[in-house]
């Protein structure tokens, strides 16, 4: 075991050198014990509250107020093009080209729609490969699309498990299955960060086996837009969708995001559900004279309808956040904080406490999803208590984390203080 300096000092140091550390004043911190701010370590389930959502939002109840409809064009940001403030900082976000995303609607209704355009069984290749105990709404999407189109998901969907006795699935065994069934695979569908284990799958390499099985692949990025830099266009990845209120921090229920390549984005030919809003711009108005839908190109082609403008403002201060911040030194100091709880968990009497969360940081995020020998509950009850906000799963585990923008290294100090009270 490494010794680790766990003093409070050495934590008020790193954070007196962390340059992002005054990003954590643009977010509001609930209170917890004694009037102190949170341990708040939920960045994983519901980000923070950016300091501007507030007044983003006020302005679009103002100019409904003052403008009512006139708003769609004469709002300071014109309602009819909202959504286009999200061309450059969503692409930003996971890697791609202006174009290739757009944020609309939730997570699942997202995926349905990209399922109906990237998941089209025909002749022998029918299958999808997914990871195992996967977040039920994905489940739950891809085995009803297999319903709606009468195929058993028994048959078709395929589930990829850790080996006996592991945690997390090894990469290779993810691109032997691809390989083994690659002709009968229609799409390889995985989530970039597990939901529950943390581990970042490796996505080039997916995408990669996929495209040479034939093959589509797409992503869930729900616990990894935000949280690690992403290179979709560059990895080739055929679609992505995400929920932005997770490490996005755009409030409760936020509009998701949707990438789709470029590839697929100029071209028309795609079926797709559609809606008015994916109609190119400039007929869009001809409403029942325009009885034809013609798709605008990139991502913006697959919306339904006209954007919520209210849910989308508090997107809008999120994003300009992570634009000042950046995604590389956010992964930087991400690496440093999460590399710090380690260190001082580390320092546990042996076998008390185990992450199921890879120890290889190039395979995580910031999560990392700690397995107590017992008491978990009891623990998380105490963490709670103290001030420690941070989510339990049965059976026995502790989801934490520390997320870049806003935690500092006292809020690992002061999490790992309690826990070495109880273990
Ligand atoms: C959070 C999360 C969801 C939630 O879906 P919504 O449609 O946003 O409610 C779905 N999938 C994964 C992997 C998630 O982590």
């Amino acid at each position: 075991m490494v010794q680790t300096d766990t003093s409070e000092t050495r934590a008020l140091r790193l954070d007196a050198d962390d340059p992002l550390a005054r990003f954590r004043r643009e977010f509001l911190i609930p209170e917890g014990a004694g009037g102190q701010p949170a341990v708040y370590f939920c960045g994983n389930s519901l980000g923070l509250q950016p300091r501007n959502a507030r007044r983003l939002i006020e302005e679009e109840l103002d100019a409904w107020a003052r403008l009512a409809v006139e708003g769609h064009f004469h709002a300071v940001r014109p309602w009819y093009s909202y959504h286009e403030l999200f061309t450059e900082s969503g692409a930003r976000l996971v890697g791609a080209r202006p174009g290739e995303v757009v944020m609309m609607n939730g997570l699942t209704a997202n995926l349905h729609l990209m399922l109906a355009s990237f998941y089209r069984p025909a002749g022998g290749r029918t299958k999808i490969l997914m990871e195992g105990s996967a977040f039920p709404s994905d489940t739950y999407a891809l085995q009803s699309r297999l319903k709606l189109l009468n195929l058993d998901p028994a048959q078709h969907l395929i589930v990829l498990h850790p080996r006996g006795g592991e945690e997390n699935l090894r990469t290779d065994d993810i691109l032997a299955a691809i390989e083994q069934h690659g002709r009968e695979l229609a799409l390889v569908m995985f989530s970039g960060v597990h939901y529950y284990t943390g581990e970042y799958f490796d996505l080039p390499r997916i995408i990669e086996a996929a495209h040479r099985a034939g093959a589509f692949a797409g992503f869930d990025l729900a616990h990894a837009a935000g949280n690690l830099p992403l290179e979709l266009h560059g990895w080739n990845a055929d679609f992505a969708v995400w929920c932005s209120y997770k490490y996005l921090n755009a409030g409760p229920g936020a509009v998701a995001g949707c990438f789709v390549h470029e590839r697929h984005g100029k071209d028309p030919s795609i079926p797709r559900m559609a809606g008015w809003w994916g109609n190119d711009p400039s007929t869009r108005f001809r409403m029942h004279l325009n009885a034809e839908f013609v798709p605008q190109p990139g991502a913006a082609g697959w919306q339904l309808s006209n954007p919520p403008i209210l849910a989308l403002a508090p997107l809008l201060a999120s994003l300009e956040i992570f634009d000042q911040a950046g995604m590389a030194a956010l992964r930087a100091k991400s690496l440093q904080l999460t590399g710090y709880l380690e260190s001082l968990l580390d320092q546990s009497p042996p076998g008390r406490v185990r992450s199921l969360t890879p120890r290889d940081p190039e395979r995580r995020g910031c999560q990392l999803s700690l397995c107590f020998e017992r008491g978990g509950r009891e623990l998380h009850q105490a963490l709670t208590q103290a001030g420690c906000i941070c989510d339990y799963r049965e059976p026995g585990v502790i989801r934490v984390a520390p997320v870049p923008l806003y935690n500092s290294f006292h809020d690992v100090w002061r999490f790992h203080r309690v826990i070495e009270q109880h273990v």
